[in-house]
């Protein structure tokens, strides 16, 4: 469980916050919300607090007089090792999206337990959105009495989406977007090449960004931008474009496939978001030099900007809705060839 607990550069104040003196853990509020876009690390947030207010001598960084956890004690290596007894990590099952009552009505048996290591306990609810209403009514009566020296800690990507009862009874930390230096900075500490297109792919989120950079991301990307760009240009006809798409998604990976790349229809999803949204900014604002503040595929910038100038706009934010809710039909069983179809279709009636 090591590796899930980090602090990285950027939670540097929101650290100070939480964990600045002996009498900020001593008095840790009994339910703290962290929220923020995804891929800031929230949940490796969550854990290395969770190890800090679990740990039998934590250490204070000399300079920032915050606490850490000392990695020593019984309890930083049950954690370590991912046995510590007081801690409870509820999330989805690999196979569901949602967080049940019962897994909530078990966890809160759990929690009027006594500390086995006289300690405080500590529980993550991780995605907390993902609760279902029953569940989160449930949860709600142990916000409302809070059990002594038991922590909880939400994280969510989608803080409006929990019930405003359970947000009203939790302390909220909102964790935002580094400063672009600081991301790229660290990006290129983690052996990722081109930061800035990375960053601008990711909106700005440093974990994101170096989940993208991963070469089969960029391939998906690429081959998705180039079938758009080869029905543009009528040099694929959006039959045959969504058939390469759908073979993306449906070949396994073997050294003899014609398609050595494996995507997710939610990766086409995604490229094909990314994309559009990228023309709609260009489409939209008067610009030549400096577009690349503006839309994530910097890469391609000379290719959207051509393309910019042959939309029809409203015809382009139609097929924004519908990618958007493709999102949710792709959750359902959809045939994704006609999906991809359809969308090729409109892409090619959104050019002059
Ligand atoms: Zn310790």
């Amino acid at each position: 469980m090591s590796e899930l607990a980090q602090l990285y550069p950027w939670h540097a104040s929101h650290w100070q916050q939480l964990s600045g003196s002996e009498d900020k853990l001593a008095n840790f509020p009994h339910a703290l919300l962290i929220s923020g876009i995804a891929g800031t690390g929230k949940k490796a947030l969550a854990f290395y607090l969770a190890q800090t207010l679990m740990c039998h001598a934590p250490h204070k960084d000399p300079q920032t007089k915050a606490l850490h956890p000392c990695q020593q004690c019984r309890a930083c290596l049950l954690f370590t090792s991912g046995n510590h007894p007081d801690l409870q990590y509820l999330t989805t099952a690999e196979d569901k999206k949602i967080i049940n009552v019962d897994r909530v009505r078990e966890l809160i048996q759990w929690t009027v337990l006594s500390s086995q290591l006289q300690r405080k306990k500590v529980v993550i609810i991780e995605p907390a959105d993902a609760m279902n209403q029953n569940a989160a009514n449930s949860l709600l009566k142990t916000l409302e009495e809070p059990v002594p020296n038991t922590v909880l800690l939400l994280v969510s990507n989608k803080k409006q989406s929990l019930l405003p009862t359970i947000r009203s009874r939790c302390q909220t930390i909102d964790i935002g977007l580094p400063e672009p230096a600081m991301a790229r900075q660290w990006l290129e500490q983690q052996g990722v090449n081109e930061s800035a297109l990375m960053l601008a792919l990711s909106s700005g989120a440093p974990l994101k960004a170096r989940q993208l950079a991963q070469e089969e991301a960029q391939a998906i990307r690429k081959e998705v931008l180039e079938i758009l760009l080869q029905v543009a240009d009528n040099r694929i006809d959006p039959v045959s474009g969504a058939d390469v798409l759908f073979k993306l998604t449906a070949v396994k990976k073997t050294k003899t496939a014609k398609y050595k790349l494996t995507a997710s229809a939610f990766d086409i999803i995604y490229w094909l978001d990314s994309v559009i949204t990228d023309l709609a900014r260009l489409s939209q604002i008067e610009l030549s030099a400096g577009a690349e503040q503006f839309i994530s595929n910097i890469d391609y910038q000379q290719d959207l900007q051509q393309l910019s100038n042959r939309l029809y706009l409203k015809k382009l934010m139609q097929l924004s809705d519908s990618v958007n809710k493709a999102y949710y039909e792709i959750q359902g069983s959809i045939n994704l060839n006609l999906l991809f179809e359809k969308l090729l279709i409109d892409w090619k009636n959104c050019l002059k």
